[in-house]
């Protein structure tokens, strides 16, 4: 089932939280959104899950519209809230149970799927004991539990590792993404590593509004779009001359001193070009000692800092 957004924007009084944003997610595809705190990132999947209204703009589960069919989308989303709200005097079991009532589920179809549930979340040494009692990774696991409880084609996870360990964190993600085979997966997040551990694609937002669209892979790429070469060559000629007959060369767009130090050069290649065997050859014309040449790649979170700053 995909999700498509299109022009959606929310103001909260004059504050514009969401700006006129548009994206689509297909079934089997796990998109995290990522973005500072106060991004947008909430405001967002909560219009999508039909708890708050659009300003403007709409949501359409394939063809039911937030707009006139929000019954229909709630039976097809299940939804992780921000701090994971749940009911904590109550057993997990029986506050799976519930869930399950509220989903408007067939009394006999919520005992199996609790249990289906209870194993695929790990929950089964934990489903006597009061929600309290649990920690905070348990506590996480029955959020999941709840929100797929009644089986939705449609998964919104509002930040579901905030405040788990580093282990809790890797077994959440595993279960994430074993659940994205089969279902349409949103996610949010403010820490990079983590969309970029669990999702197929990153939606970047900013100030309620989408800076960038894509892989981790493909975001990198649109950020450096040029090569960029780390030289260090020995030659007995003037290191000036060196960086002279570098920056001549048809591939080059910048060369320069690395650092000032002598015989260091950084090399900018023009737009989807290489110069590595430009670079190689001229080292061979002149007879000097190409002794480095490394490629230096865009980091994500160089990428996410100054989209976002
Ligand atoms: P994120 O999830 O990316 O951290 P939110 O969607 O929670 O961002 O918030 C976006 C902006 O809207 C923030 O500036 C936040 O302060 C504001 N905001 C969120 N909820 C409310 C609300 N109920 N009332 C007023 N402002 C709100």
């Amino acid at each position: 089932m995909a999700v498509t957004v299109e022009n959606l924007s929310k103001k909260y009084g004059s504050q514009i939280a969401v700006d006129n944003i548009s994206f689509t997610v297909n079934t089997g595809e796990v998109v995290g959104f990522l973005g500072p705190n106060g991004a947008g990132k909430s405001t967002t999947m909560k219009m999508i899950t039909c708890f708050i209204a659009p300003a403007s703009g709409d949501v359409r589960l394939d063809q039911f519209s937030i707009h006139e069919d929000a019954e229909e989308i709630k039976k097809r989303i299940g939804y992780l809230p921000e701090n994971n709200p749940l009911y904590t005097d109550m057993p997990v079991i029986e506050y799976l149970q519930f869930c399950g009532e509220v989903q408007g589920m067939a009394k006999g179809e919520i005992s199996a799927r609790m249990h289906e549930m209870i194993e695929k979340c790990g929950l089964d040494t934990e489903k006597h004991k009061k929600i309290n009692e649990l920690s905070k990774g348990y506590r996480q696991r029955v959020g999941l539990a709840q929100a797929m409880i009644h089986d939705p084609e449609v998964l919104i996870l509002d930040e579901p590792t905030s405040g788990l360990d580093p282990n809790q964190i890797v077994e959440i993600r595993n279960l994430i993404k074993e659940l994205g085979k089969e279902k349409t997966v949103i996610l949010s997040s403010h820490i990079l590593s983590e969309v970029e551990a669990t999702c197929d694609r990153i939606i970047i937002i900013n100030n309620g509004r989408i800076v960038a669209d894509g892989t981790s892979l493909s975001l990198r790429q649109q950020a450096q779009g040029q090569e960029l070469l780390n030289i260090e060559i020995e030659a007995e000629a003037d290191y000036d001359n060196v960086l002279e007959e570098l920056t001549g060369l048809a591939s080059v767009e910048t060369a320069r001193k690395r650092n000032g130090q002598e015989g260091k050069f950084r090399i900018q290649s023009k737009p989807d070009k290489s110069s590595r065997k430009a670079v190689f050859d001229l080292c061979v014309k002149n007879k000097w000692y190409l002794t480095e040449m490394t490629a230096i790649e865009t980091k994500l979170e160089d990428v996410f800092r100054e989209l976002t700053n």
